[in-house]
């Protein structure tokens, strides 16, 4: 047997690629400079695969920022107002993924969208009817050249056709079908070129058939294979899926030409069932055995079960998806011996592929006795008691009385908030000061006292910014929190925290998810403190800011020994505990970030319910359901992407949600009017992701569309989502623009 992945983390073991794309977005550096790193970076990355002794090595999974605007450039699927700006290459293409301000013009970026269900975030390429598919990036041929100049004969990644199509945006009246045959051409020119320079084999990412597919969206994908395989140029062609399984293809994947396929054996429920109906001998299957997603060690025992019943001549381990998704090594951490053994990040897993592929053959007998030892010993204890507090829940714990038009009432008689109330969602800029005084007093170079000071005074400083501008409801800024997940699974039992465990979120961002190791229960008091203070310095509304118990535990490594549902009511019995401190300090809103309730939703529509919405939205209601009626509960997802999910949605039971709208357009309004949505509303009315400001008139013109769509004494005005990744300057300028616009907008309304 042979082994491989899909792809590797491109960040760097220490983000290094993170940091000089940030010291080059500063001009501090050149181009020649990130590139000089990025190629250093792709070096070492091979070099540690092969030196694992993976067989099959992949090449282009790294990217500058994201790989299907790789993939967009590749293919020349690029809005032509970017093509006109007189930028190199490197800047047009960080200009569409971040937008550009400059002398050189004024372009917006994409919309960014959720990576199937992970927290990785891609670009949404967008088709016009001007854009004319054809070659145009040497990405890829170039990373393979640049392997192969080293000794290294890679396999080149790209995503594939069809997933392309899927994941991307047609201007009006335009659709995947109209590009079919220039994006056929193009890959069979990829083919060509690649057979060229000496490549043997390609991959082909097809994410989008674990999906739900109509017959359209299948006959489109058979119609795409059907014209590319006719003509492979001399390549073998490996398609990949992951994050589920392939159940509406799998008979048609199976009977195509394709050389290889591979499936995700971890995530892919029916996978074995439909391999168990046969695999043919003339192509390899790629089993996805390892998972790409979550830090646990991989049991072997249960692996090499499922091993056995694949019935494929032609087998390579592999990872159930890129190893993208998990931190680089476990290397650099600080754990204990008898914590770490448990843990596998990407290097990790390196080795547990080699390790499979040696007992498969025959070997490594030891290894898995002591991986079997491992699973058999007792990993943590059981609270007893909340188990039972747990199972003890009824339907009135997830109930909160009255209902919402009745606490709209009560809410407003207390609150008096003008017609469009203004307010942010949480955070404020975290300068590099905010950063290295909270490094410095963590390190304990600063006393808490010292600390405390600080955090007060940058509280104090924004308390009255906000006054000054006229916002309605203030908010503390965050200043204390490195992490909206991190802050709270500090004060919770049962969580740790790795030094190292980056994982790239979007474009050059990481996130470093906590790991739930054990029961989870609150072990103090969390953020009263804070919010209190900032209470006390303003005779306005201070927002409460709080992390969901769903989206703490999306963006976290769940246990795999408990069930995640299990889990997530401990979160939310933990959180419901501070929602009621915060009501009991006088706090009148408090807002409970869901940011990622949408990202873990099963990819298939047959699951949402049951495996997912069933008990994640009573999780939220149970956190709220206590607190008096004229308290207001807030909350806040990022994306609007739940136009599918409405009554979900409102059926959270939140008195004001805001949602990130302005980077998507704003059909999402219409959608919420059509199913009568009962929640007061903040569509976020300019872009937080970039550091571009909204130029005159923008917001007032966003705020026009939502009034047009919504009756307005439902409407909040807000940005997208929290600042904390903003300078000062540009957020203060958007800021006060939201405000004057918001007051603009007051004098228009007259229903
Ligand atoms: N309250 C959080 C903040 O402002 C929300 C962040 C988010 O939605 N991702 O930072
Ligand atoms: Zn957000």
């Amino acid at each position: 047997m042979t082994t491989s992945i899909i792809g590797f983390p491109r960040l760097g073991e220490f983000r290094e690629l993170k940091f000089t794309t940030e010291k080059y977005f500063r001009g501090e550096i050149g181009e020649a400079e990130l590139l000089e790193t990025a190629k250093d970076l792709r070096s070492k990355h091979w070099n540690l695969v092969k030196e694992a002794g993976i067989s099959e090595i992949p090449s282009n999974d790294f990217s500058h920022y994201d790989n299907v605007l790789d993939t967009a450039f590749l293919l020349n699927v690029v809005p032509k107002a970017v093509q006109d700006l007189a930028l190199t290459d490197l800047e047009r293409y960080f200009a569409l993924a971040r937008g550009y301000q400059g002398e050189k013009g004024d372009v917006r970026a994409l919309p960014m969208k959720k990576w199937f269900n992970t927290n990785y975030h891609y670009i949404v390429p967008k088709f016009e009817k001007e854009t004319d598919v054809r070659l145009a990036s040497h990405k890829i041929f170039d990373e393979f050249a640049e392997a192969k100049a080293q000794g290294l004969l890679t396999r080149p990644v790209l995503i594939g056709p069809f997933t392309f199509l899927q994941l991307a945006d047609y201007e009006e009246g335009l659709d995947a079908t109209d590009f079919v045959e220039g994006i056929v051409a193009t890959y069979q020119e990829v083919f060509a070129r690649l057979a060229e320079l000496g490549a043997e084999t390609i991959q082909l990412d097809e994410p989008s058939l674990v999906k739900d597919l109509a017959a359209e969206e299948k006959a489109l994908f058979l119609d795409i294979y059907n014209r590319l395989l006719a003509d492979k140029k001399g390549l073998s062609v490996l398609v990949q899926t992951y994050f589920g399984d392939v159940r509406d293809v799998y008979a048609d994947l199976i009977a195509l030409p394709i050389d290889a396929l591979g499936l995700d054996f971890v995530e892919g429920k029916k996978t074995l069932e439909l391999v168990s109906t046969g695999f043919p001998s003339d192509k390899v299957l790629y089993a996805g055995i390892v998972n790409g997603k979550n830090i646990w060690r991989n049991d072997y025992a249960k692996s090499l079960a499922i091993l056995e019943q694949i019935p494929a001549e032609n087998l390579v381990l592999s990872t159930s998806c890129s190893l993208l998704h998990v931190p680089f090594t476990t290397a650099n951490e600080e754990f204990e011996e008898t914590i770490v053994q448990h843990f596998a990040f990407a290097v990790e897993k390196l080795a547990e592929l080699r390790n499979l592929d040696t007992i498969v053959a025959g070997g490594g007998q030891e290894i898995l006795e002591t991986n079997k030892a491992l699973f058999a010993a007792e990993r943590v204890g059981e609270n007893a008691d909340l188990s039972a507090r747990i199972a003890g829940l009824t339907d009135a714990d997830y109930t909160r009385l009255p209902a919402f038009a009745e606490r709209e009432v009560l809410q407003a008689e207390r609150l008096h908030l003008p017609e469009l109330p203004t307010t942010t969602i949480g955070s404020f800029p975290q300068t590099a000061e905010v950063r290295a005084t909270r490094l410095a007093f963590r390190k304990g170079d600063l006393s808490a006292q010292e600390y405390d000071d600080f955090l007060a005074k940058h509280i104090d400083e924004w308390i009255k910014w906000q006054e000054e501008v006229g916002f309605d409801v203030l908010v503390h800024g965050e200043f204390e929190r490195n992490d909206m997940v991190e802050y709270f699974g500090q004060n919770l039992s049962g969580y740790l925290f790795s030094k190292n465990g980056w994982v790239q979120s979007y474009g050059m961002r990481g996130v470093k998810p906590p790991i739930i190791w054990g029961d989870v229960t609150r072990l103090q008091p969390i953020t009263v403190k804070w919010s209190s203070y900032a209470q006390s310095r303003t005779t306005k509304p201070v927002k409460g800011m709080l992390t969901g118990p769903v989206t703490i535990l999306n963006w976290s490594f769940p246990r795999e020994d408990i069930s995640i549902k299990e889990s997530t009511l401990q979160i939310a019995l933990a959180i419901k505990e501070e929602v009621l401190d915060l009501e009991a300090a006088g706090i009148k809103i408090i807002q409970i970030d869901e940011a990622a309730l949408r990202e873990k939703l099963p990819l298939r529509r047959s699951d949402w319910y049951e495996d997912y919405l069933d008990w994640a939205i009573p999780a939220f209601r149970l956190v709220h359901s206590t607190v008096a009626p004229d308290t207001q509960i807030h909350t806040h997802m990022c994306y609007s992407e739940f136009t599918d999910i409405i009554p979900a949605i409102d059926n959270m039971d939140a008195d004001v949600i805001s949602f990130e709208a302005s980077r998507s357009n704003l059909v999402i309004l219409d959608e919420l009017k059509a199913q009568n949505f009962q929640t007061q509303v903040g569509p976020g009315v300019y872009d937080i992701h970039s550091p571009r400001v909204p130029a005159e008139g923008e917001i007032d013109h966003t705020i026009e569309a939502i009034l047009a769509k919504v009756p307005s004494r439902k409407v909040w005005i807000n940005p997208d989502c929290g600042l904390k990744t903003r300078g000062i300057k540009e957020t203060r300028k958007s800021l006060v623009r939201l405000v004057e616009a918001a007051r603009a907008a007051r004098q228009t309304i007259t229903d």
